[in-house]
């Protein structure tokens, strides 16, 4: 990581404390992604299996769909040593903090 994207992460995106004032040089860039199983392909990728008589020659022979799509972009957060250690938030919330963060445009 260059020093102008660690300027990006000099905020935790929890706390909005500097990432080093818990004194350690230590902090998390935590990439979060919703996805949704389509069980549509699922059922395509274990239907071909079925008649294959071979999941593994499916998957092989198959069209290797994705069986799995995010359902929405992926966001990025900052988390500070001691957030990372004493936070309790769901995922969806730090989603949502990091989304907010991307619209308007702060830094992680
Ligand atoms: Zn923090």
């Amino acid at each position: 990581m260059k020093a102008t994207e660690l300027k990006k992460h000099a905020t935790c995106s929890l706390c909005r404390n500097p990432i080093l004032s818990s004194g350690l040089p230590l902090f998390w860039r935590v990439t979060i992604e919703h996805l949704a199983v389509d069980i549509g392909a699922v059922n395509r990728q274990y239907g071909l299996g079925t008649m294959l008589g071979s999941h593994a020659l499916a998957a092989t022979m198959g069209p290797d769909e994705d069986v799995a799509k995010p359902i929405v972009d992926q966001t990025q957060i900052t988390v500070c040593q001691h957030c990372s250690l004493a936070s309790e938030l769901p995922v969806m919330v730090l989603a949502e903090i990091g989304r907010a963060h991307k619209e308007n445009g702060n830094a992680l």
